[in-house]
């Protein structure tokens, strides 16, 4: 027997499983039963090339078995097996990146761990919430029964190895439970436990029958899509979501379709109402290939385009041939005329969700707007062949959602069906929170003059509507930069003649403020005195403090200061100017106008010690 030590996270995890009370911990089942299917699959693929491999039992299964003496657990198939080698890197080491994730959320909070637990397949592993030994017997398809290796732990921070002889491809689980955990070595609970979490594993489980002697099978095994949709129930669908795609939470919306035609493909596709928390590796994808019922691969990155990453399922295709492999995925036509397809059903599906009246409609587009609506709209920027149906998905709060309580987060569609004839242009405004956004004095004027403003509060929105720029031929016009034409030719008139009055003084202030690009009287403002606006190409405010926390440089950029000459602040500010003596104190003024108007618009300001010095000073000032 060789001793090895099992990698840190492992050790974390198997901690973990063991201390942790889990209510669920019946899983590990399912985990095992998961295995013993994948591992019945890999061999089945690898057959296609090296038909010898199977070596005349081609007659896959999953047996479960107990023993009530010896409390032990069984758990066996003939899949591909391991070997010793293969043992050790795979039942030592946690080799996906998203588990070493999922570890390092965990933390003291024994219920916070059970519920990740529950959202992450821990596989193998689970064994050690119900077993203090677990042994594995297994021979690789590729190597001789003297080459077979036994595994063994007691979940204690190491494991041993050993080689032996083994007549039969194929691993073989055993469980020695733990004294608490006897209530697995019952036939029936065992069996309810199978149809439970294993129904539609495309292979025989078989267990024997209660009289001990005959073997009989537990689960249905045909692949739920291959079904007619009208045998079909949602419980059946919800099931197969939960134990096949390994999701923990209940979809929000499901595709069920089987196309003949020029392409013939089944697909079983959901949308779950529950954010995974590896959303953004945008690498991962949940959708399994299957071509003529035989599974190829997981996690399929050819089959939708990487914003529908969210998107969990099966497509079995009959055009692809059996034998396909990663590289010919990559090439093929085929390949690419399916995911076409595949998008082009999901956005459809979506888009219907969106736009549907349907309480039961809206509620779950109301989830998977919440869950990825920002994934969503990086579609716009992604998916160029979609980019228009997508920016049709895209859903945010407005002047016009907040007016009233109860209303859902808006769609570019309807924002311009509400539009007021006279408007060109759809307005929107960036900031870090919901509040922030609101708050900014940039779209005062755009709502008195009756315009919607949209309040894009995701890091994703800017990058967005830089790459958008209109939407069914309107402008998308950010409230906060570029001139802001919202006057009509009179009240233009009198801003010009307002400005030509106040000349000294907006010298003065371009002047003082060395760090503003302009000074000018502005007409985008009600009841703020001040904002600041970038040039029409510029970074805004939030985004300028997203870069300077990344610590990214920040591209070199003079914001314009708009004063707002119906506010009594700047028409003191301006009659004191007059007085040369009080100049000190109006330039004091101007400096904490441009601070305050950056804070308000989600931005930082750049000197807050001298911000916090003038503050000083003023309330000194004003409190005697
Ligand atoms: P996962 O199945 O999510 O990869 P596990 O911890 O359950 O993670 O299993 C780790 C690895 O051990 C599997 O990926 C597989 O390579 C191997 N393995 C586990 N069970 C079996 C089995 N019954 N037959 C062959 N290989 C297995």
């Amino acid at each position: 027997m060789t001793q090895h030590a099992f990698q840190t996270e492992v050790q974390q995890l198997l901690h973990l499983m063991i201390h942790s009370l889990y209510s669920e911990r019946e899983i590990f089942l399912r985990e095992l039963i998961s295995n013993a299917s994948d591992a019945c699959d890999k061999l089945r693929f690898l057959t296609l090339t090296e038909p010898n491999l199977s070596a005349g039992d081609s007659d896959y299964r999953v047996e479960i078995a107990f023993d009530k003496e010896a409390k032990t657990l069984t758990v066996r198939d003939n899949g591909v097996g391991l070997t010793e080698a293969e043992a050790i890197e795979h039942l030592g080491t946690i080799a996906k990146s998203g588990t070493k994730a999922f570890i390092g959320q965990l933390g003291e909070d024994q219920k916070k761990n059970a519920q990740l637990i529950g959202q992450f397949g821990v596989g193998f592993y689970a064994s050690f919430m119900v077993a203090d030994k677990v042994v594995v017997e297994s021979r690789s398809a590729r190597v001789g029964s003297d080459k077979a290796v036994r595994w063994e732990s007691a979940g204690d921070g190491q494991f041993a190895t050993e080689s032996i002889e083994r007549a039969a491809r194929g691993t073989t689980v055993t469980l020695h439970l733990k004294e608490d955990a006897s209530e697995f070595l019952d036939g029936w609970r065992l069996r309810a436990l199978i149809k439970k979490w294993s129904d539609f594993v495309t292979y025989p489980i078989r267990m024997a029958k209660e009289d001990g002697k005959e073997q009989e099978q537990v689960n249905t095994g045909t692949p739920l899509w291959t079904k007619p949709k009208d045998g079909i129930t949602d419980e059946d669908y919800k099931k197969f979501y939960q134990t096949s795609c390994r999701q923990w939470d209940d979809p929000a919306t499901r595709i069920h379709a089987s196309v003949e035609g020029r392409m013939s493909y089944t697909t079983l596709l959901f949308v779950p109402s529950e954010k995974p928390f590896d959303l953004f590796e945008r690498e991962r994808r949940g959708v399994s290939l299957y071509v003529k019922r035989v599974f190829i691969m997981d996690d399929c990155k050819h089959l939708l385009p990487e914003w529908l990453r969210f998107v969990r399922g099966v497509v079995d295709s009959d055009d692809l041939p059996l034998n396909v492999s990663r590289e010919i995925l990559q090439q093929a036509a085929t390949v690419e005329q399916l995911r076409k397809q595949l998008s082009k059903r999901v956005i459809d599906h979506l888009l219907k969700l969106a736009q549907s009246s349907d309480d039961a409609d809206k509620a779950a587009w109301a989830k998977i707007d919440a869950s990825f609506g920002p994934v969503i709209r990086e579609g716009i920027v992604t998916d160029h062949e979609n980019k228009d149906r997508v920016s049709r998905l895209a859903r945010w709060r407005s002047t016009w959602t907040e007016a009233e309580a109860g209303r859902v987060p808006t769609g570019l569609e309807d924002y311009i069906r509400r539009c007021p004839e006279a408007q060109k242009e759809i307005v929107f405004v960036a900031g870090p929170t919901l509040a922030a956004a609101k708050a900014n004095p940039a779209i005062e004027g755009f709502v008195k003059a009756g315009r919607e403003v949209l309040f894009l509060t995701d890091p994703v929105d800017e990058w967005v509507v830089q790459h958008l720029h209109e939407f069914d031929g309107r402008k998308l016009v950010d409230a906060a930069k570029g001139a802001g034409d919202l006057l009509d030719a009179d009240a233009k008139k009198a801003l010009e003649a307002k400005a030509k009055e106040l000349e000294p003084f907006l010298g003065f202030a371009k002047e003082t403020l060395t760090d503003v690009g302009e000074v000018r009287l502005s007409g985008r403002l009600a009841d703020s005195p001040a904002c600041l606006v970038a040039d029409e190409h510029g970074v805004s405010a939030q985004m300028e403090a997203m870069m300077r926390r990344m610590g990214q440089p920040v591209p070199e950029q003079k914001r314009t200061l708009e004063l707002n000459p119906g506010h009594p602040l700047v028409q003191r500010l301006s009659a004191l100017h007059g007085d040369s003596a009080r100049r000190p104190e109006v330039a004091d003024g101007l400096h904490l106008l441009r601070d305050q108007a950056m804070l308000a618009a989600g931005g930082t300001v750049s000197d807050g010690a001298a911000t916090a010095k003038r503050l000083q000073a003023l309330l000194a000032k004003a409190l005697g």
